[in-house]
């Protein structure tokens, strides 16, 4: 072709559109057309050309390299001559989530708390977690979902409360109870545990809905949800219902547990469900007995879930001791943390700040859309 015939050509979207495709975004391997990143706004004038390449976050480190290979393609395949118009607008948006708190409009974040197996102590974490961010003045909401081990009311001392449901504008809705500064809710409250395991999936599935969509939470701050161990609907149920802020993972260092602890990070990640992870936490991490504060014991093998936070690149939000105060605190239905001034107290505040962190540093990077403008 010459270049004459080049400049009378008419450069339609369609053109555009088929060179965009010989780009590839290395994150999937498709294509950028075929992976929805172009924006159906394709404007042309004679030979200029102007269009939007959507990410979904600011910080892509494709970004740069792939514009770049975009304007590459384009005047390879249909001509030298176009002249792409000022910028390419690059749109970042946000993951393609159920609106934030579909059912809980009010809450701002909702970390679920999970473990790939039971006896790690995932309920030990989320109730101690729960305290702490209360009382850092954090308005907290701790739903206990664990339909096979619903811990909670004991560990608040709460067994004998019935929830009371009121009519607030028309609609019954349960109240939640509210001990040391948080609201709870547990499956266990409604459920006689004796019964739970013999509940299909679909029974407690919704019976959970009705425990997140039809209670009083009213505003918070974060909503912790105590999933069952390892993977079932109810994590489905969850994830599908709300717009999971995060996950936290509780492990032992011990091989067994840190397996099952692995493939509950895959579950969380993988591109179906999407949620990511805010981090480990290592419990049981190594016994020290009263007399001799100074010997750390690892009974479970020394700093497995460190590595595996490593290994697989999340943060460890924390290693918690063996203490006989925590696993007392458990079954007299007051958490360790309540008393900052313990080692263990400590421990689980010092968790909630990280927490809180990670919470923040994901919230960050997940801005709403916002539209950045790249110079050429
Ligand atoms: P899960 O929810 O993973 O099944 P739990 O939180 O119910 O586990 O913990 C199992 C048992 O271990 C409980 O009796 C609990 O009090 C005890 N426990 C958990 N973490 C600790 C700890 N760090 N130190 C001492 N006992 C603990």
């Amino acid at each position: 072709m010459s270049s004459q015939k080049i400049y009378s050509m008419t450069i339609y979207p369609k053109l555009i559109l088929d060179a965009l495709t010989t780009v590839r975004y290395p994150g999937t391997g498709k294509n950028i057309v075929e992976a929805g990143m172009v924006e159906d706004n394709i404007r042309i004038e004679g030979m200029k050309v102007s269009f939007s390449l959507i990410f979904e976050k600011p910080t892509d480190p494709f970004l740069k390299s792939i514009i770049k290979a975009a304007e590459t393609a384009i005047l390879t395949y249909v001509s030298k001559e176009v002249e792409i118009v000022g910028n390419i607008s690059v749109k970042t948006i946000q993951q393609a989530r159920p609106e934030p708190g579909k059912l809980l409009p009010e809450v701002k974040n909702v970390i679920a708390v999970s473990s790939g197996k039971g006896g790690v102590g995932k309920s030990t974490v989320s109730a101690n977690l729960a305290v702490a961010l209360a009382k850092m003045g954090y308005k907290v909401g701790l739903l206990d979902a664990d339909i096979f081990g619903p811990s909670m009311p004991k560990m608040f001392q709460v067994e004998d409360a019935r929830p009371y449901a009121e009519t607030i504008d028309g609609r019954d809705l349960i109240i939640p109870i509210e001990k040391y500064g948080l609201k709870l809710l547990s499956i266990g409250l409604f459920v006689d545990p004796e019964q739970a395991t013999l509940w299909r999936g679909g029974m407690a599935s919704n019976a959970l809905k009705q425990l997140i969509g039809d209670a009083n939470w009213g505003e918070l701050d974060y909503f912790l949800i105590d999933l069952p161990p390892g993977t079932s609907d109810i994590h489905l149920t969850i994830v599908q219902n709300l717009a999971v802020t995060g996950a936290i993972v509780v492990s032992t260092p011990q091989e067994v547990a840190l397996a099952d602890a692995r493939k509950g990070i895959n579950m969380f990640t993988n591109d179906k469900v999407n949620v990511p992870i805010l981090g480990l936490v290592e419990n049981m991490a190594w016994f020290t007995p009263a007399e001799l504060p100074q010997n750390r014991y690892y009974l479970f093998g020394k700093e497995g879930a460190k590595k595996l936070a490593e290994e697989m690149n999340v943060p460890l939000l924390g290693q918690i001791p063996i203490v006989q105060s925590i696993c007392e605190g458990g079954d007299n239905g007051m958490p360790v943390a309540l008393d900052e001034n313990t080692i263990t107290g400590q421990a689980f505040n010092e968790l909630a700040a990280k927490v809180v962190a990670q919470v923040k540093r994901r919230n960050r990077e997940q801005a709403p859309t916002q539209i950045v403008e790249i110079s050429k």
